[in-house]
């Protein structure tokens, strides 16, 4: 390979908004053979909105009240979702967030557990009535979440996510380049398989904790292939770290750009096939 190629090559993919760290990364680029991506912020827009709450206001009240203090963007569609409602917060004498699974926290001396399915069975407690709706929701895709004050079920609040406009062609883009395309989420198996269904994506990798994710990339490489990790959050970093090219998704946190190998401008998906597309055609001319 000789240097000024790449430069070039470095050079023109920068124009479009793809910056890749080094020259090294443009070559191993070209040796990818599978593609892991994942679901929220990377193949969605990550800005999730309240579609289904059943509970009462007493319930609204204490859940945007707790979820006030988490980060996750499930959190923010609940708080602005309760805004819209004009419900007044509370402040938490006690939260917690136990990522992959929900949020806990005491509030006006009651306590509230938002999260998933497994979180309501490590707190035992029981659901009974909410699992046809809550499978209803996400067999179209949205994210259902569970909620239970001083142990009683209350209701569920589900949220919809939509998925980047460009996100279809660009993983058609990606298989035509004969990439195995994987999608990797830390939420429900069928949410994820619905999402991925919009996308055209058929190989999922769904309930994976966020220290899981990491894992995860290496098992693929264990079967012999160059892996791109493709992600925008601070749980993605250490896999975007582990793979062979970590490409962060230029609208996600800081961190995840200092793990990656290549950032892509303002979360273009588009831009990844067209990556590869250059790396391809600048090591073949070297060649
Ligand atoms: P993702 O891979 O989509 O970012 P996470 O690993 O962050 O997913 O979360 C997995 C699941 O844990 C969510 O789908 C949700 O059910 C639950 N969860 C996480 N954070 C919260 C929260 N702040 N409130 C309620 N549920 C949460
Ligand atoms: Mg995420």
């Amino acid at each position: 390979a000789t240097p000024t190629s790449i430069m070039v090559g470095t050079g023109k993919a920068a124009e479009s908004g793809i910056l890749f760290k080094g020259g090294e990364h443009l070559e191993r680029t070209h040796q990818l053979e599978a593609i892991i991506l994942d679901k929220t912020g990377t193949i969605t827009k990550g800005k999730p909105e309240v579609t289904d709450f059943t509970g009462d206001n007493e319930t609204l009240q204490l859940l945007a009240s707790a979820e006030k203090n988490s980060e996750h963007p499930l959190a923010e569609a609940i708080v602005a979702y309760a805004t819209e409602n004009q419900i007044e917060l509370q402040e938490v004498n006690y939260f917690e967030a136990i990522p992959g699974h929900g949020i806990k926290a005491t509030i006006l001396g009651k306590e509230i557990i938002v999260g998933n399915r497994k979180w309501m069975l490590d707190n035992g407690i029981d659901i009974g009535e909410a699992k046809e709706r809550m499978q209803v929701c996400e067999e179209s895709g949205k994210t259902a979440m569970l909620i239970a004050i001083n142990q009683e079920f209350r209701g569920i609040v589900a949220v919809a996510d939509t998925v980047k406009e460009t996100a279809k062609e660009a993983i058609q883009q990606l298989r035509d380049q004969r990439l195995d395309v994987i999608m990797l989420t830390g939420d429900n198996e069928r949410t994820a398989k619905a999402i991925a269904g919009k996308v055209g994506i058929d190989k999922i990798i769904a309930e994976v904790l966020p220290e899981e994710k990491a894992d995860k990339v290496k098992e693929v490489q264990l079967q012999g292939k160059k892996v791109a990790m493709v992600g925008d959050g601070i749980n993605d970093a250490p896999a975007l770290a582990v793979a062979d090219i970590g490409i962060a998704i230029g609208t996600g946190t800081e961190i995840a750009i200092e793990a990656a190998d290549v950032t892509i401008l303002g979360g273009e998906l588009l831009l990844i096939p067209k990556a590869i597309k250059l790396s391809h055609a600048t090591i073949r001319n070297i060649r």
